[in-house]
C-alpha cells in the first residue's frame, strides 16, 4: 500500500533527487489515460519511469468520457474490425483482470419505434450481433456479457420505464462494460505504477524536449528543473501538438448532460436513439451511479481554442434532449438537468470531413530530431494496448531492451470481482468506487462515525474518501478532491454543497 500512496511529500522528494541530475529511462509527458497505461506497463518492464502532469491526474480529456469500456460497435459499420477486436479483447481484460472492481456490464436497450424504422433496426441488429461474436471470440463469458437478443415492449419498459411510447414495438438488448468512473480508472494507472517504482509528479508540465530529456516547470512553486532522460513519450492527447509541432491533430468536441434518473423513471438499461438523417451516430441516456443518468454524446469538429473544461452550449444541450426526445413518452424538462460537461476526442487529423467517421485508431508518431515519441488516438477502453505498441516501438526505436509487456495480468490496485467483496462490512459506496482498498478507508476514520457519513446534505461522498485522496492518491489541493477523486463538479450544486467540508478535510488530512 506505502508503495502505491502518492502524496505531496512523495512528489516533493521526488523532484529533488530528479532535479539534483539522475538520469532514469523514460519520461512519459500527459497524466490522462494514456501516460498513466504507459507509465505502468513501463515500469512493469523494469524501466525507470516519470510521469509528468501539468495539472491534475485525469485533468484531460479523461475525465470527460461517457465512461463506457465498450466493445467497439460502431467501427463495424466502417470495417474497422482491427479496432473493434482490439476494444472486445481489452474490454475483457478490463473486467476480468486489471479492473473488475470498477468495469462492470450494463445492459443497452434500442427501442424498435418510429424513431428507428425497421431497416435501421435490422442493421443496429446486424452490428450487435457481430459484436457479440468479437465478445465471444475475446472470450467474454456470458456470466461476464450476457449475448445480444430481442425483446419485447414489456421487457424494454422494466428496464427503461421512460420509453413507454404507443409506436414502441420491443427493443433490441445487448451488453456492454462501464467504468464506474474514468479518473478513478486514471488514478488506479498511476497508483499501481507508482507501486511498481514509477515516479508520478503532478502539477509539472513539459516546457520543452531534447534528445537528452525534459525541462520542467513545478506548477506549485514556479520552480524549474530538468529530467535527464534515454526516452521520452509524449501522451498529451488533444495538447499533443504543443510539445511536437509535427503532431497534426483534428479533434472533436463530445457533450454530456448529467441527468436525474428520477426524471427518466431511475432507468436499469441504457437507452440509444438515432440522430435523424445520421445511421452511425445515436445518443444514449446512460445510467451512472448515485442515481444519475448521462446523456450523451455530441461529436463535431472542433477548431477553437482548446481548454481543460470545455463550455456547453445551449444548442449543444438542446441538440441532445431533442434526440433523446424521440426514444421517451415525454421530452426531459430542462430542470431535470443537473450537470452538463464536455471534451475533446484527439483524433488523428484524416481524409474524412466527419470527426464521427476520423478513424479512432491509435498512432504513433516519432520526432527524431526532438527525441520524442508521441501515441495519439485511441480510446480509454484500449488505454493498455495503446502502451504496450508504444513501449515496444519506442524500446525498439531506442535499440533497447526491457521485460516484456505485463499488463494484461497484473490487477490495479483495489481490483477484485464485486462477488469477492460483497458482504464485508463496508460502506457499499466504497467497495464500488475502491475494491479492496475499501476496508483501509474505514480504517482511516479511526471510529470516528462523522467520516463514515456523507460530508453534506444532498452529497454521497463520505469524508474518509477525501482524506485517502489527500494521503494516498495525489490529491494536492481541494479542486483535485471535488473534481477529480469524487467528482462532484459533475453537478455543480453538489460541488458548492460539498465545498466547506472539503477544505476542511483537505486542511485536516494535509497537515
Ligand atoms: C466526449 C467523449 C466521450 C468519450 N467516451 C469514451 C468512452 O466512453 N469510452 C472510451 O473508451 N473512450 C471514450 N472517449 C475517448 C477517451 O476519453 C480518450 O481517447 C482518452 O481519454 C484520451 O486520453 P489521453 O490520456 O490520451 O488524453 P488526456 O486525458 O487529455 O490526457 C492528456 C494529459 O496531458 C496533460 N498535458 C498537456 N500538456 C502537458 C504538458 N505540457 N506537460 C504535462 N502534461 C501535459 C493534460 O493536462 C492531460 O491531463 C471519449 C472522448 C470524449 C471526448
Amino acid at each position: 500500500m506505502a508503495g502505491a500512496s502518492l502524496n505531496a511529500a512523495r512528489r516533493s522528494g521526488d523532484i529533488d533527487r530528479l532535479a539534483a541530475g539522475e538520469t532514469v529511462d523514460l519520461v512519459v509527458i500527459g497524466g490522462g489515460v494514456t501516460g498513466c497505461g504507459i507509465a505502468l506497463d513501463a515500469a512493469l518492464r523494469g524501466l525507470s519511469t516519470v510521469l509528468i502532469e501539468r495539472r491534475d491526474l485525469a485533468n484531460g480529456t479523461s475525465r470527460w468520457s461517457s465512461k463506457l469500456i465498450h466493445g467497439g460497435l460502431r467501427y463495424l459499420r466502417h470495417f474497422g474490425f482491427q479496432v473493434a477486436w482490439e476494444s472486445a479483447r481489452e474490454r475483457q481484460i478490463l473486467m476480468r483482470t486489471t479492473a473488475p472492481h470498477l468495469v462492470h456490464a450494463l445492459p443497452f436497450v434500442v427501442p424498435s419505434n418510429d424513431a428507428c424504422p425497421p431497416r435501421l433496426s435490422l442493421m443496429s441488429e446486424a452490428g450487435i450481433r457481430c459484436g457479440d461474436l468479437l465478445r465471444l471470440g475475446a472470450g467474454s463469458r456470458r456470466s461476464d456479457l450476457p449475448g445480444a437478443r430481442r425483446i419485447s415492449g414489456l421487457e424494454a419498459l422494466r428496464l427503461a420505464p421512460a420509453i413507454n411510447r404507443p409506436d414502441l414495438r420491443g427493443a433490441l438488448l445487448f451488453w456492454d462494460g462501464q467504468v464506474e468512473d474514468d479518473a478513478r480508472l486514471v488514478i488506479g494507472l498511476a497508483r499501481t505504477a507508482a507501486r511498481q517504482g514509477a515516479r508520478i509528479l503532478t502539477y509539472c508540465s513539459a516546457r520543452s524536449v531534447d534528445r537528452s530529456g525534459v525541462d520542467v516547470r513545478d506548477e506549485l512553486n514556479g520552480g524549474t528543473f530538468r529530467i535527464h532522460s534515454r526516452m521520452v513519450v509524449n501522451a498529451t492527447g488533444v495538447w499533443a501538438g504543443e510539445i511536437d509541432p509535427q503532431v497534426s491533430l483534428q479533434p472533436s468536441k463530445g457533450v454530456h448532460l448529467v441527468v436525474r434518473a428520477s426524471a427518466l423513471g431511475n432507468p436499469r438499461a441504457a437507452v440509444i436513439t438515432p440522430i435523424k438523417g445520421d445511421t452511425a451516430r445515436w445518443v444514449a441516456a446512460t445510467p451512472i451511479s448515485d442515481s444519475r443518468v448521462l446523456v450523451g454524446v455530441t461529436d463535431d469538429a472542433y477548431d477553437g481554442a482548446l481548454s481543460d473544461e470545455p463550455d456547453v452550449t445551449l444548442d449543444e444541450e438542446r441538440f441532445l434532449l431533442d434526440v433523446l426526445a424521440q426514444a421517451l413518452n415525454s421530452p426531459l424538462l430542462p430542470d431535470a438537468v443537473i450537470g452538463r460537461y464536455a471534451g475533446f476526442r484527439p483524433l488523428v487529423a484524416g481524409a474524412s470531413d466527419s470527426t464521427a467517421d476520423l478513424s479512432r485508431q491509435d498512432k504513433i508518431i516519432d520526432n527524431d530530431d526532438m527525441g520524442v515519441t508521441t501515441i495519439v488516438g485511441g480510446k480509454l477502453t484500449t488505454y493498455r494496448a495503446m502502451a504496450e505498441k508504444t513501449l515496444d516501438h519506442v524500446l525498439q526505436h531506442a535499440g533497447r531492451t526491457a521485460r516484456p509487456c505485463l499488463t494484461a495480468r497484473i490487477p490495479l490496485v483495489g481490483a477484485v470481482g464485486e462477488t469477492v467483496l460483497a458482504g464485508k462490512q463496508t460502506p457499499e459506496r466504497l467497495i464500488r468506487r475502491y475494491g479492496t482498498e475499501a476496508p483501509l478507508l474505514v480504517g482511516l476514520a479511526m471510529g470516528d462515525q462523522s467520516l463514515l457519513s456523507p460530508i453534506a446534505d444532498g452529497v454521497d461522498a463520505l469524508g474518509v474518501e477525501l482524506i485517502f485522496g489527500v494521503k494516498h492518491e495525489g490529491a494536492l489541493s481541494v479542486d483535485d478532491l471535488l473534481d477529480r477523486r469524487l467528482r462532484l463538479g459533475l453537478v455543480p450544486a453538489e460541488r458548492e454543497a460539498a465545498l466547506e467540508a472539503a477544505q476542511a478535510l483537505f486542511a485536516q488530512a494535509s497537515a
